[in-house]
């Protein structure tokens, strides 16, 4: 059903508020404000049909509370509600960022604490905890590359990354200035280490790579690909976006990565969307303690102190901490789990293959191996019957599911990128695979009833073309 907008539910001279003249003090209002009302048009509703409104509204929304939401490459999990508390508590929401030290020990122990279990988690020597989101903290790790190679009169211009990768990652080594050169997975889906040899030179300044990759596949020559890069007098970047399927069993310390971003806002609860809020930390080994952003939070044995005081620091990539709320659900995640963290990785890899073997029958597998937290299938075999993965996405938000990623990693046609995550039950699994199976039936018999999908939506089919070209959200009111 169309839900009226809010104006248009507007009646002459209803108010929503119990107050009347004598109660409110109009002195503190520019009197042009309060003149000749006609000037702004604001609705005029009852406060019960106010909350009806944007109850109505809100419920028409998906979310996490309503159903699955495999979304790949993004770790959309559920995110401890208690998180949200810790998050609000009035000291940290009160507590101003220009506040001194002595006054914030409690923030400031916190994110030490922090610090130390991301660098036991990623095996670096050092973190940073400024960057906004993962993408932040890619160019933050790009501009220590730079900066490092500069710092001992190295000029490096090239950063190599794989046609799997995340596009974030050419993006940021693009945007401190280097040349991108991309390399080729092999058949398997994973670097083509033959390939990696040709374009590694001593122009190379780093490799960016993502373990698992985005197939979800586990680079499993890793420990060959960082020796021949550090043999070529270069450094390894860790995209670890989604770190939900290796924690507590390796790290990309292990692997030979120099810097590492975590997306808190994926692996480590906060819920996230439509652009925030996020954190990317970033962690290096030993040599780049120096190149971090400044401050670092330190603790001198009786106190914890921002320090500025770091040699070759690329210099502030945020205003004040980073996104202090977003640190505080993170420390409070890894906290509460404990040692169950490495229970984390293990279910999400389990739901991942789980799930990837109950589906194979039905869609087409490209990396027919087995999957670390995410795995990606191709709508191949159904597009050939006149259903392309779009319908196919489109189809399963009639049945409660939010569609999971498509038509990413682009090494992979008509791809459907899915992770299940560590927090679903086996019931809800096997619905999404029940409901999954059952299209690709359907599309055997009659493709034109699964393109008709969504119809329970409240918006139906939309031209996505027009709807990308001819924006037009304003409500334009007949005064
Ligand atoms: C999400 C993601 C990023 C980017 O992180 P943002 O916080 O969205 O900037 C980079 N790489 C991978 C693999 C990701 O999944």
């Amino acid at each position: 059903m169309m839900t009226k907008l809010i104006f248009e539910k507007s009646d002459n001279g209803v108010c929503g508020i119990n107050l009347t003249d004598e109660n409110l003090n109009f002195d503190y209002i520019d009197e042009k404000y309060l003149s000749g009302s006609d000037s702004t048009i604001l609705p005029e509703i009852s406060e019960l049909e106010v909350m009806r409104h944007y109850k109505e509204l809100s419920d028409k929304n998906f979310c996490i509370e309503k159903g699955f939401y495999p979304l790949g490459s993004c770790t959309m999990k559920y995110n401890p509600k208690v998180n949200e508390m810790l998050a609000g508590l009035e000291n940290f929401c009160e507590l101003h960022p220009l506040q001194d030290d002595e006054d914030s020990q409690g923030a400031l122990n916190l994110m030490y604490n922090l610090q130390e279990a991301l660098k036991i988690i990623s095996g670096m020597d050092a973190i940073t905890l400024q960057p906004a989101a993962g993408a932040h903290g890619e160019l933050t790790g790009m501009m220590i590359v730079k900066k490092y190679f500069e710092t001992i009169g190295q000029n490096r211009k090239n950063v190599i990354i794989p046609d799997s990768a995340h596009g974030t990652n050419p993006a940021s080594a693009a945007m401190c200035g280097f040349n991108i050169i991309q390399i080729k997975s092999d058949s398997n889906g994973l670097v083509d280490i033959e390939n990696l040899k040709s374009v590694l030179d001593s122009d190379t300044a780093a490799i960016m790579l993502t373990n698992p990759n985005t197939l979800g596949l586990f680079e499993e020559n890793i420990l060959e690909i960082s020796k021949l890069v550090h043999e070529a007098g270069a450094l390894l970047y860790y995209d670890g976006a989604n770190m939900n399927a290796i924690m507590g069993y390796t790290n990309p310390q292990l692997m030979g990565f120099d810097i590492v971003h975590m997306n808190l806002h994926k692996t480590f609860s906060t819920p996230h969307g439509g652009g925030g809020p996020g954190s990317g930390p970033v962690g290096v080994v030993h040599k780049l303690k120096e190149f971090l952003p400044v401050p670092v939070i330190d603790f001198d044995g009786e106190k914890y102190y921002r320090n500025f005081d770091l040699k070759h620091s690329i210099g502030k990539v945020k205003a004040f901490y980073g996104n202090f709320s977003v640190l505080v659900r993170a420390y409070a995640y890894i906290l509460s789990m404990g040692n169950k963290l490495k229970e984390v990785s293990a279910n999400a890899v389990l739901n991942a293959n789980y799930m990837m073997n109950k589906l194979k029958k039905y869609y087409l597998l490209p990396y027919n191996r087995k999957c670390m937290h995410e795995f990606v299938l191709s709508g191949e075999w159904q597009k050939d019957d006149g259903v392309n993965t779009l319908a196919i996405a489109k189809s399963l938000m009639d049945y409660n599911f939010h569609p999971p990623t498509v038509y990413f990693p682009l090494i992979v046609h008509e791809a459907i990128m899915i992770e299940p995550t560590e927090s679903e039950n086996k019931q809800r699994l096997d619905n999404f695979i029940d409901v999954m199976v059952n299209i690709a039936k359907e599309v055997k018999v009659n493709p034109q009833n699964v393109l008709n999908h969504p119809i329970n939506t409240p918006v139906k089919k939309v031209d996505e073309t027009l709807a990308a070209r001819k924006l037009d959200l304003a409500y334009k009111q007949e005064v």
